[in-house]
């Protein structure tokens, strides 16, 4: 690629509104522009380094045996009805209607048209286990979309869904869906952690999320530091102890704020019980930068009793949140949120987080979700200092635990009979007799790769790409070509060479002085780079250039090909 010819579009300053690194350095290297929140086009250098992630995913889903399909963007309402979701799904679902005002949906996943393929496409046991799956882009109208392509409304996806009879084979694909994430990930060079998951209304069933560790991470991860756990906090192996519970919601820490102490208040008043039925509200907070509070109410109450007699007597007026704003405030999986049962209120700065019977929980900070979930060993008490813990990346409980930020890069999930019952996807079975079928979904945000790769590999000049992933391989810089015609002739040749060998070049042929061309290949973080200027050539050397390490060696000239290749 020559440059003189290529959008390369870069900027020195950084934008204004980008929070994270990742994307500032997506916009200063001219990967991606911003056309409406969180939707974005993607520039030609960003591409290819998506198309990267898109290929080695597609590898790797290949080799554990998964058929690639395409499924519509678009998709009918009907479907959606039949599952449930329609109802369930809350705001993040786009709905619309064609010009015959029929009912249709922008995917923000794909279970309900995969399920009706197969229950059309797939009738003998035959045929099963069967996993299908595509790379297409999602939308899902993202309450907060933030950080660039970490969080757009617009992203690329890839969705696999498998269909068993049994839950043998089930558990087969689910190793070798979470072996082909574990390998996605190592290719590319990154370093990342498989943790348990919270599994939403499909309770008890297997999930595990991928996480790439970063500070900027939106999720809060706990693992046990001999490695043999590993947890997103929104998720528990076992629920707690009821007593320890109540000793926990003892010592809960309020910090002196508003909400905080309305929370309390609140609590107070209703005189909660923690043996009875668990009721959750959550409440809209009257302030600004606090749009959603929580609160967990124990026992039978009513909400519009205490609506109506016991709000008004807070200091802060509150006003309730429609159950759809609920869900939109705790999130679903691929798969689908059931019903929510929250008891524990445990309030961490400005935002309250609440834990579930099962021992999943989410924190609902800034109206956006992240969750809380730890193991049964791990003191609830110390879930209050859960964020200080992170900044500074100790280990709680004895050295026992540890907690990082992740970036939820992949999910995998277990999800019975849900989708496959709901919508009547059944075969016959050896026995000839009709059967319900199992299924998995398995999600990779491939746009959000390459923001996590971006966090993970990076300096103050730039990008430093992973070879894996990298937009080129070399990049080709000549010291005054215009001027020189021994070096125009030499990096003329070179690049040539290697672009017929297929390494992908990115030789920079403009009339730029040196500083701006070295600054740009640091800011788009070619990984390599070969300088050729007269004084080296006259030496009968080249200049190697490592993005990663910075080394620089000079190579006799007829050594260059050999080396690079
Ligand atoms: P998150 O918790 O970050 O909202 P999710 O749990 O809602 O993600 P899943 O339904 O599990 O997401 O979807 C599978 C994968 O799709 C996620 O693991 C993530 O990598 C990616 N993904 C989800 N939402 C977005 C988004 N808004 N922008 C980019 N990638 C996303
Ligand atoms: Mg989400
Ligand atoms: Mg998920
Ligand atoms: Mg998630």
């Amino acid at each position: 690629m020559r440059v003189s010819k290529y959008l390369l579009s870069t900027q020195k300053e950084t934008p204004a509104n980008a929070e994270v690194i990742s994307h500032q350095l997506m916009l200063r290297a001219g990967l991606i522009r911003l056309n409406a929140s969180g939707l974005y086009s993607w520039l030609p250098t960003g591409l290819k380094v998506l198309r990267k992630v898109e290929a080695i995913v597609r590898d790797e889903m290949e080799k554990a045996g998964a058929q690639e399909v395409l499924m519509p963007m678009v998709q009918p309402a009907d479907l959606w009805q039949e599952s449930g979701r329609w109802v369930e799904y809350g705001p993040e679902l786009l709905r619309f209607q064609d010009r015959h005002n029929r009912d249709f949906v922008l995917g923000p996943t794909h279970e309900e048209v995969i399920t009706d393929i197969v229950r059309k496409e797939v009738s003998s046991y035959k045929q099963l286990p069967m996993n299908l799956y595509q790379i297409q882009t999602k939308f899902r109208d993202e309450v907060r979309p933030r950080f660039g392509v970490m969080r757009g409304r617009e992203f690329l996806m890839k969705d696999a869904y498998s269909f068993h009879l049994d839950q043998e084979t089930m558990d087969d694909t689910y190793q070798s869906m979470h072996n082909a994430y574990s390998n996605i990930l190592s290719r590319i060079g990154l370093e990342f952690r498989p943790v348990l998951a919270d599994s939403g209304s499909i309770g008890g069933a297997m999930s595990h999320e991928f996480h790439v560790l970063a500070q900027s991470g939106e999720d809060l991860i706990a693992y046990s530091v001999d490695g043999e756990y590993a947890a997103n906090i929104e998720r528990a192996e076992a629920p707690m102890p009821t007593e320890e519970r109540a000793a926990a919601t003892q010592e809960m820490t309020l910090v002196d704020t508003l909400n905080a102490k309305t929370i309390a208040e609140l609590v107070e008043q209703f005189d909660l019980d923690i043996k009875k039925t668990v009721k959750t509200l959550i409440v809209k907070g009257a302030e600004e930068d606090t749009p959603f509070v929580a609160l967990l109410v124990r026992g039978d109450h009513d909400l519009n009793e205490i609506k109506a007699e016991k709000v008004p007597q807070v200091a802060s007026p509150l006003e309730f949140a429609t159950e759809e704003e609920i869900r939109s405030v705790i999130g679903a999986g691929p798969g689908s949120l059931g019903p929510v049962n929250l008891e524990l209120p445990i309030i961490i700065d400005h935002s309250v987080a609440v834990m579930s019977d099962f021992g999943a929980g989410a924190n609902i900070d800034d109206k956006h979700y992240f969750g809380i979930n730890w193991e049964r060993d791990l003191p609830l008490a110390q879930v209050a200092d859960i964020r200080d813990v992170v900044e500074g990346e100790q280990a709680p409980d004895g050295g026992k635990y540890a907690f990082a930020r992740g970036i939820e890069v992949g999910h995998i999930f277990q999800l019975g009979t849900k989708y496959s019952e709901a919508m009547n996807a059944t075969v016959l079975n050896e026995q000839g007799k009709s059967q319900v079928l199992l299924m998995g979904c398995y999600g990779v945000g491939v746009s959000r790769i390459v923001a996590a790769a971006i966090e993970q590999n990076h300096d103050d000049r730039g990008i430093i790409w992973p070879d894996a992933i990298a937009p080129f391989k070399i990049g080709i810089l000549p010291m005054n070509m215009h001027k020189s015609h021994r070096v125009k002739e030499l990096a003329e040749k070179l690049y040539q060479d290697l672009t017929d060998l297929g390494i992908e070049v990115i030789f920079d042929d403009r009339k730029e002085r040196p500083g701006v061309m070295f600054a740009d290949m640091e800011l788009v973080g070619v990984p390599h780079t070969i300088v050729i200027g007269d004084r080296n050539i006259d030496n009968g050397v080249l200049e190697y250039k490592n993005r990663k390490t910075g080394e620089k060696q000079d190579i006799p000239m007829d050594e260059v090909m050999s080396f690079l290749t």
